[in-house]
Formats: structure tokens, C-alpha cells, sequence
């Protein structure tokens, strides 16, 4: 099998050592073999990125333009190819997949036109006949670390909006889903990006990452995963004063009130809570509804989770797809166990399945009885596990969903205008949603959260300058 090397200043570079990208839907199907990078090889990459820096940063708006929307119509035109591959590695099903990579052609494309929108400031000074013009700067070389769960949606809303602002970049995909990652570079070095202004480097967070954060010549990180490797890569970035910018994980709430139209709760709670197996950093983990709706609400979901067709991710009319590996559906079993010995009720699913491939499924899980001081209500399992608690009012419900250390998505239903706005205007989260699943959100506008779930400026739309630039103050006198 030929192995898929990284990508270090304009060059393909083999390894000493391989990966193998198992396919969870099918553990004999080896979606292919991935170089890995040894610390020597980040730093040949970092030193490419190094000396391509000043050209890049001084290159036109057209020439980023036409770069990025090159980039953006390729992933377009093989969005199926590219989807069939992200669900192959990643285990989330076709229809998702393909939509992921569109998502990451529109933010290319997106990024391309934020290219020719770089402005600045001309502000009058408080001294006469002195001028004084404010610009952003690219902040030279930015380091990308990306997780396993988008695996091509994240990385193009990182890597567009770095190179569209001047920057040299050296990109850490995930372990477990380096192959959207390596498509992304070919479809960079087809389109011309010039040699070092784009480098890939695959391997191990413990060698890979912590090259890339402890290297002087990286002036920022940009770093999405869970709260413990963020704070890691916080801590290294402290250490020596670079720039740095963490999503990291949730525990969203969504709240269900009396009021609610029935059907649109239920579709946010099971997309919310359920597709893409629950593995996403916004998925609804604590649904906290009201008791005059609570039982209805609770039936309804039982029989929506019951008709729900798990199994190969490529197969057709499948909703939800396998756990992308062992450990992770490891760890949800244990959370399983944890909550049924804190008192909450399984109320359906959770069992390990068998399909006619082997491969890593579980019936999603519904817990009911549960309370806000359960473990299971307060860290992030990142699966398909959901749990009911009953709130007996809208006030309860709020202090509710607040109480957590995340602050991500945080998601009402409800027919009430008062309470809508109220919530909206009170929810402690980056995202609210309103009669909407907790996940899913535009490509075009910021994304990011509050308290435990990020750190550092807004990722995504035109906020993502904010990192990916420095401000300059510059004043002339005659
Ligand atoms: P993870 O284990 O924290 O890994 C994230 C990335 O960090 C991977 O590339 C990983 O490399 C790397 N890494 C690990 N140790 C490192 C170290 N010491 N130094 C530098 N890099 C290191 O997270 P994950 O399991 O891939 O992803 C799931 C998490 O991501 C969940 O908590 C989820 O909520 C969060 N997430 C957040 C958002 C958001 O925008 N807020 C979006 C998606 C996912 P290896 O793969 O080689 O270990």
C-alpha cells in the first residue's frame, strides 16, 4: 500500500514510520498508510514555512484570492469523492460527509474574498499635522492542530482564513483522520501554493504537537481538541509568549420548554444529540425540559431513537455511523455504567451492536431521572449518549443549562417570544440557538464559545482575523 507522505516545503517526504487509517464502519478496510513526522521533519517544515513567510505576507490579495478559490472549487467539484473519504475514516455517514466538504469548499471560498477585504484605519491624530494609520499584519508562521471529528471541515476553517491573511503554515491533522488532512495538501500543492507557504505534518500530539508549540518560530497555534490537551498547549504557548487560540469541548445544553412545539423538539434533541454519532463538540448532551412536556417529550424521543438505522457509514439510509475507534466507544460504555450507578435511568440503548462488517457501533443511548451533579451531566463523553433532566420551570431551566463549566452551543425550544429573548440574552455560551439543534451552524459567522470550551479569539467569518493578524499603530508627521 503506498504510503501518503507530508507535505515539507513544497516537497512530498516519506518517514520512517507509517500509520494505518482504519475505516470504523470495517476494521479489515485500511483507508491507506500515513507518513509520521519525527521532530527533525516539523522542523524542516517550520524553517520552510520560516523563510516562504516574508514573500507570502507580501503577496497581492489577487494572488491569495485566486489561490483559495481554486482551492474551494476543487473540494467543491469532489465533494462525493472527498465525503466518501471523511466518512471512511471518520465513521459519520455519507450525507454528512459529502456536506462537511462542502462546508470546507464554501469556507475556502469564503476566505478567498476575505483576502481582497483586508482593511485598515486612518484615524485623525490629537496632534496637528500628524497622521496615524492603523493596519493588520500576518503574524508570520502559524502552527494548526486540528481533531479527528471534522476532519476536513476544521482544518479549511483554519489553514483559508491563515494563508488569506499573509500566513506561512504548518499543519497537525489528527491521528485518526489524517486523510481528509493529506487531501487538503494535494489539492494545495496542485493549485500552486508556493513551496513552504503550506506544510503537513502527520504524527503524534506528543512529538508532532509539542514541536510545533515549543518552536520559537511559530508565532501562534491554532488549536481545536478537548479541554485537557488545550490547556497542555495553552500552558507551552504561555511559556513563550505566542499567540494562542483554543476550541475545545461542551456539554450543551438544550432546553425544552411546556410551550414548545413537540416535533421541532424532538428533531433538535435526536439531530442535536445523535448524528454524527454525538461526536461533535456542540452535540445537545443534556436535554432539560419542563414537566408539563417532560413525558411527551421523553415518548417521543424513544420512539424517534428507536427507528433510527445505525450501521456502516457508506451504506445507504444509514442515520447514525460507527465510534470512530475502540477507546472512545470504550469510554462511552464506562459513561454508560457511570450513570446507571449515579441513578439515572437507561432508558433505551447503549448495548454494543453487531453489523455485517465489524466495526466499532453502539445503539445511542437516552438517559432519563437524571439531576445537573451526575458525571454524566457535567464532562464531556463525546458520543451518542444524551441525558433528560427535569426542570420544573423557565428559571430552573436556565440556571440549568448555565451550570457547567463549558460554554459552547446552548440551544431553547419554545413558541414564547419572552422567553426566547430572555434566553438568548442570558444563556452562557458563544451559540444560541433558537427551535434549532444545538449543532449545525453557518460557515460565514463567528464560531466559539465561553468559559471551559475556548480561549483566545473567534474562529470562522470575518472575526478570524483577529488571530490570524497583528494590529500595527503607525504615525507620520510631515
Ligand atoms: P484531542 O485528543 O485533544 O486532540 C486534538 C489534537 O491535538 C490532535 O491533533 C492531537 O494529536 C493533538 N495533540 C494531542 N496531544 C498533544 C500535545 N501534547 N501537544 C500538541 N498537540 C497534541 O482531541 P480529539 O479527541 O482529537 O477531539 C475531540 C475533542 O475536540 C472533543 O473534546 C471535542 O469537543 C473537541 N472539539 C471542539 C471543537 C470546537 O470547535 N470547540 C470542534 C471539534 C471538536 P493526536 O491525534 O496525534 O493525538
Amino acid at each position: 500500500m503506498t504510503v501518503h507522505k507530508n507535505l515539507v516545503a513544497g516537497g512530498w517526504q516519506d518517514a520512517s514510520q507509517a500509520k494505518e487509517n482504519i475505516n470504523p464502519s470495517d476494521i479489515s478496510d485500511i483507508v491507506g498508510q500515513y507518513a509520521q513526522a519525527d521532530s527533525a521533519t516539523v522542523e524542516a517544515a517550520i524553517a520552510a514555512a520560516k523563510a516562504a513567510a516574508p514573500a507570502w505576507g507580501g503577496s497581492t490579495p489577487q494572488q491569495r484570492f485566486d489561490l483559495l478559490d481554486a482551492v474551494g472549487t476543487e473540494i467543491l467539484a469532489r465533494k462525493d469523492e472527498l465525503g466518501n473519504l471523511l466518512s471512511r475514516e471518520e465513521g459519520k455517514t455519507l450525507p454528512e460527509g459529502i456536506g462537511e466538504a462542502m462546508r470546507a469548499g464554501a469556507v475556502f471560498k469564503f476566505f478567498a474574498g476575505e483576502a481582497l477585504r483586508i482593511a485598515g484605519e486612518k484615524i485623525a491624530s490629537v496632534r496637528p499635522g500628524v497622521d496615524v494609520e492603523i493596519t493588520r499584519e500576518p503574524l508570520g508562521v502559524v502552527g494548526i492542530i486540528t481533531p479527528w471529528n471534522f476532519p476536513i471541515a476544521i482544518p479549511a476553517w483554519k489553514i483559508a482564513p491563515a494563508l488569506a491573511y499573509g500566513n506561512t503554515v504548518v499543519f497537525k491533522p489528527a491521528s485518526l483522520a489524517p486523510g481528509c488532512a493529506w487531501a487538503i495538501a494535494d489539492i494545495l500543492a496542485k493549485a500552486g501554493v508556493p513551496d513552504g507557504v503550506f506544510n503537513l505534518v502527520m504524527g503524534s500530539g506528543g512529538v508532532v504537537g509539542n514541536t510545533l508549540l515549543d518552536h520559537t518560530d511559530v508565532a501562534g497555534i491554532s488549536f481545536t481538541g478537548s479541554v485537557d490537551t488545550g490547556r497542555q498547549v495553552a500552558a507551552h504557548c504561555a511559556a513563550r509568549l505566542a499567540k494562542v487560540q483554543l476550541e475545545m469541548g461542551g456539554k450543551n445544553p438544550l432546553v425544552v420548554l411546556d410551550d414548545a412545539n413537540l416535533d421541532v423538539a424532538v428533531n433538535c434533541a435526536v439531530q442535536g444529540a445523535f448524528f454524527s454519532t454525538g461526536q461533535r463538540c456542540t452535540a445537545s448532551s443534556r436535554l432539560i425540559v419542563t414537566a408539563g412536556i417532560h413525558d411527551r417529550f421523553v415518548d417521543a424521543v424513544l420512539s424517534s431513537l428507536q427507528s433510527l438505522k445505525v450501521d456502516d457509514a457508506l451504506a445507504a439510509g444509514t442515520q447514525i455511523g460507527p465510534v470512530v475507534d475502540g477507546d472512545q466507544l470504550d469510554k462511552n460504555l464506562e459513561y454508560l455504567e457511570i450513570g446507571k450507578s449515579e441513578g439515572a435511568k437507561l432508558a433505551w440503548g447503549g448495548e454494543r451492536l453487531s453489523r455485517d462488517k465489524d466495526g466499532f457501533y453502539m445503539a445511542p443511548a437516552l438517559f432519563t431521572e437524571a439531576n445537573n451533579s451526575m458525571r454524566i451531566s457535567r464532562e464531556e463523553i463525546f458520543g451518542p449518549v444524551a441525558s433528560v433532566i427535569r426542570v420544573k420551570d423557565y428559571d430552573e431551566a436556565l440556571a440549568v443549562a448555565n451550570d457547567t463549566e463549558f460554554g459552547l452551543s446552548s440551544g431553547i425550544c419554545t413558541t414564547s417570544l419572552k422567553h426566547a429573548s430572555h434566553y438568548k440574552a442570558n444563556a452562557e455560551a458563544g451559540m444560541v440557538m433558537v427551535n434549532l439543534p444545538t449543532a449545525g451552524v453557518d460557515y460565514h459567522v463567528p464560531f466559539g464559545g465561553t468559559k471551559g470550551s475556548s480561549y483566545g479569539s473567534r474562529e470562522q467569518g470575518r472575526y478570524a482575523a483577529e488571530f490570524y493578524t497583528t494590529v500595527k499603530t503607525a504615525y507620520t508627521a510631515p
